[in-house]
């Protein structure tokens, strides 16, 4: 059975000129046709603007907000995170996130979660899942990570997430905002632990995503192969010369800061976030957009589960994009869709003949107002209305 939908406007994910007054023809999983609308005959579905599904290449399923991250899950234990990342996968996509790729889960319960959705159990979106967070003992990350300290034992790490299912690796190159005295400045993992976790999880097919906001510990990463950058905010021109070198993506969770320093009034943030926040957003400001200008690619992701950050809000990473980077709503659009999905490698996110029917029906043009992404009238993944 095919279904017809009426597009007023076609975006494709890609940046070519949109297509205008088109049917899209769904069989199955997938697209069969777009070609111009039929005369006279009545589409199955019909929006002023569709769009791909959006792509949301760094998410924590078992947060949604919460102000005080490390005491909302000392707080909580496995089962209530396992719970909380099935309810939260299904309003990804019910959001019109149709790919995530779940960079750090406490107890791997994102491959889980990716599994019981895979076998049509559950309701979410695709996903691919690190596991556990690959950090120094003390480091950022460690209340919901595995601690490592060596390069030996960086790879025992990679090997007992892929164990645990990951079909992806996360490693914490610097420390960051949201654990007490893990300096967003200065490097962790070392170049060598670093160098070790990525030839182990290169080796059996799987990239790895760093964290790293400080300047050192984004070369390092970056000179030690990895194949995305998370946050990035305090980059210079030799990394941004790295970045192109090694063909890296950033992903630069614009959102992540800009959501913590928008609810300072609230006061139910530690000090010490607000405080670091404050710092990081200020390099961010200053840094991401010249990476973008200088030719950087920057695939969309926006750490939803932290402080502010909701799942079903990413909408907003593409309206900062837009707003803050400079990019038009078109290039935010196919940062959040088309190079966020060659980065997590699902599907390529592109609406086209043979692709993968991961579409929204939008009630006005997309590129025209970014913000239509909040108002999803369908979303469809794999040719199913959600
Ligand atoms: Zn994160």
């Amino acid at each position: 059975m095919a279904i017809a939908i009426r597009a007023g406007v076609l975006y494709d994910g890609t940046l070519d000129a949109p297509k205008r007054n088109v049917d899209v023809i769904v069989e199955g999983e997938r697209i069969a046709a777009i070609r111009a609308a039929a005369d006279g005959g009545s589409p199955d579905y019909a929006a002023a603007c569709v769009t791909p599904g959006l792509v949301n290449a760094h998410v924590h399923l078992e947060m949604n907000g919460e102000p005080d991250v490390a005491v909302a899950l000392a707080m909580t234990t496995q089962n209530q995170r396992l719970l909380r990342a099935v309810e939260l996968a299904a309003k990804t996509l019910r959001a019109g996130v149709t790919t995530v790729r779940s960079v750090g889960a406490s107890y791997a319960i994102d491959a889980d979660v990716r599994d019981a959705i895979d076998a049509g159990r559950i309701h979410g979106p695709r996903m691919r899942a690190a596991g556990a967070v690959l950090c120094m003992t003390g480091g950022h990350g460690w209340f919901i990570g595995r601690s490592v300290d060596s390069p030996w034992d960086a790879r025992k790490a990679v090997r007992e997430q892929m164990k645990a299912g990951a079909d992806c690796i996360k490693v914490i190159a610097t420390g960051g905002v949201l654990t007490k005295g893990a300096v967003p400045g200065n490097a962790q993992l070392t170049l060598e632990e670093l160098e070790a976790a990525i030839d182990e999880a290169h080796r059996h097919g799987l990239r790895v995503a760093a964290h790293a906001i400080g300047t050192q510990g984004i070369k390092n990463a970056l000179r030690a192969g990895i194949d995305s950058i998370e946050h990035g905010h305090m980059l210079d021109d030799e990394a941004i010369a790295l970045f192109k070198e090694k063909g890296a993506y950033l992903v630069p969770t614009l959102s992540a800061p800009t959501c913590i320093l928008a609810h300072l009034e609230e006061g139910a943030q530690p000090q010490y976030v607000v405080d670091k926040a404050k710092t990081v957003n200020e390099a961010m400001l200053r840094n991401i957009k010249r990476a973008y200008e200088a030719g950087v690619r920057i695939a969309g992701g926006s750490d939803a589960g932290t402080p502010y950050n909701y799942h079903a809000n990413y909408a907003y990473e593409v309206e900062l994009m837009h707003t803050l980077l400079g990019m038009s709503p078109q290039q935010a659009l196919h940062a959040a869709t088309t190079v966020a999905a060659e980065l997590v490698g699902l599907q390529r996110s592109v609406l086209a003949p043979g692709e993968a029917a991961d579409l929204l029906l939008l009630p006005r043009d997309a590129g025209e107002d970014v913000r239509a992404l909040r108002d999803v009238e369908h979303v469809f993944k794999a040719g199913a209305c959600v």
